[in-house]
């Protein structure tokens, strides 16, 4: 009999957790799982699945208005937010009932329950107090959205309640300037409400390629969300009817809502880390080497309390490849490159690959095509909005090392191209590529003129054009 209760504790029942407990038990391990919220985690309750569900909700909004163009006629669309908000929680819930049953079926052990290392081989799980011992421990307990200390700060919601509002407000301001952030300021300007967004840094989507983060910023003042950059709070204040926000410059907002979007810090305070030794990084997040494994021997971290790329797949993945590693005798490392991200924003960005900022350093003969225009739907609908297309291409080998899409369907388009790119696709194989036509997408293999620099075009053709 082993010394231990369990060969496998897991802590955080989100993304990466439920998938390391699930494949180890499969591989013959005994497993305990214990989540204090959820099971789920972020993507399912309050990240990706109810966002995604909320960005559907408010581009409707843009199906009832580009209609026209096409012969429909409609009366007033109404929108109801409580019906939306207790749809959304009845998926939410059933998703977390297929978390629970796949954990169920695979053998795992569930705790509802707050768990906290005692030393490197045992955790304490609060209801009860009990002490629970294993071989190897999973810390995958994600991160937590992070508030300023601002005066009043506690008068302003996090992307954690913007899911459970009782009502819409009339008006919203939302901090911060990540993806996060400006999804936010999509469906709630979708929906109807005043937006604006107020972000201390100068221009949004930080580490995005400049070019998606220009022109996502020009359509989003079309859409009249209004994009305030290099402003910073001072204090909120809570009146009756309105909220007050002073900025540092001295100026005031009067507003419905403030919402806080200004980043995420790994779920680490409080773990009884310290106690077992594992060592942290500046954010708090736990240092792992490339197979998810701490500074001591027999504790993993997975997911985004490892700070690594925090985005779901990448959590599952990890979460697998620590289970086929520990148990499954398969040593697995992640390979964080080529990983495909969007932005819900309306309209959405796909990227995948090297910004071209980066690239350029990286490689000195960067080839890059790009597209601008107006995509067919918008000839009848009149909507004034551009897709925009750019790939960038390594002048030496030909391979295409950044793929960055800002329009409809930027996301799904993207998640093709990264196949493309992880096989190491090059230009002439995009070119060779049949073009899908009519689409959006057939821009991606259709582009053939390299695009020079405006300083770069001889006078010659400058004066002709
Ligand atoms: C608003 C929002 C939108 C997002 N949208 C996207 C998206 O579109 N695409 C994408 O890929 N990613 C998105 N993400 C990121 C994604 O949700 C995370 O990367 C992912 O959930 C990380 O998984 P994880 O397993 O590391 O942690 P989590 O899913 O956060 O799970 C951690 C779990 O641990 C539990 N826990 C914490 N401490 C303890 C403890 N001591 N004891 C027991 N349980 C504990 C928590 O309750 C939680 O359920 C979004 C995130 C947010 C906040």
């Amino acid at each position: 009999m082993s010394e231990f209760d369990y060969d496998l504790f897991v802590i955080g029942g989100g993304s990466g957790g439920v998938r390391a407990a699930r494949i180890s038990a499969g591989y013959g391990a005994k497993v305990a799982i214990a989540e204090e919220y959820r099971l789920g985690g972020t993507c399912v309750i309050r990240g990706c699945v109810p966002k995604k569900l909320l960005v559907y909700a408010s581009r409707f909004r843009d199906d009832f208005e580009d209609a026209a163009g096409f012969g429909w006629s409609l009366s007033e669309p109404k929108f109801d937010w409580p019906t939306l908000i207790a749809n959304k929680d009845a998926e939410i819930t059933r998703l977390e009932g297929l978390y629970r049953q796949g954990l169920e079926r695979a053998g795992v052990t569930i705790l509802q329950a707050r768990a906290e290392l005692a030393d490197a081989h045992t955790v304490t799980v609060q209801p009860g107090n009990r002490r629970i011992t294993a071989k190897t421990i999973l810390v995958a307990t994600g991160g937590r959205p992070v508030v300023p200390q601002v005066p009043g700060a506690g008068h302003a919601i996090t992307s954690n309640e913007a899911f459970h509002l009782d009502e819409l407000p009339k008006s919203i301001l939302i901090v911060g300037g990540g993806y996060i952030a400006v999804e936010f300021a999509g469906i709630f300007s979708g929906l109807g409400v005043d937006t604006t967004l107020l972000y201390r840094g100068p221009k949004i989507l930080r580490g995005f390629d400049e070019e998606l983060r220009d022109h996502l910023t020009e359509e989003l003042f079309k859409r009249r969300i209004d994009v305030v950059c290099n402003a910073e709070i001072a204090s909120i204040d809570k009146g009756w009817t309105h909220t007050k926000v002073t900025l540092k410059d001295g100026s005031t907002v009067e507003t419905g809502k403030v919402m806080y979007a200004t980043g995420r810090s790994p779920n680490t305070k409080g773990l009884g880390l310290e106690a077992a030794s594992v060592k942290l990084g500046e954010k708090g997040e736990i240092i792992v080497d490339p197979y998810s494994r701490s500074s001591v021997e027999n504790i993993y971290a997975v997911g985004d309390v490892t700070d690594r790329v925090n985005l779901t797949p990448v959590a599952i993945r990890e979460g697998h490849a620590f289970a086929d590693t520990v148990f499954g005798n398969k040593p697995t490392a992640v390979n964080h490159d080529l990983v495909p991200t969007a932005v819900f924003s309306t309209p959405e960005i796909g990227t995948v690959g090297l910004p071209e900022a980066v690239a350029r350093e990286r490689y000195p003969k960067l080839d890059v095509y790009k597209a601008r225009f107006k995509p067919l739907k918008h000839t009848l609908s009149g909507r004034d909005e551009r897709m925009f297309m750019k790939l960038l291409v390594d002048g030496d080998s030909g391979k295409v090392v950044g793929c960055h899409i800002l329009g409809d369907d930027a996301a799904e388009i993207v998640q093709m191209a990264a196949i493309a790119m992880r096989l190491g696709a090059t230009k002439a194989d995009f070119d060779a590529t049949m073009a899908l036509h009519p689409s959006a997408a057939e821009e991606l293999v259709t582009m053939r003129e390299k695009w020079v620099p405006p300083a770069a075009v001889p006078a010659a053709r400058a004066q002709k054009k």
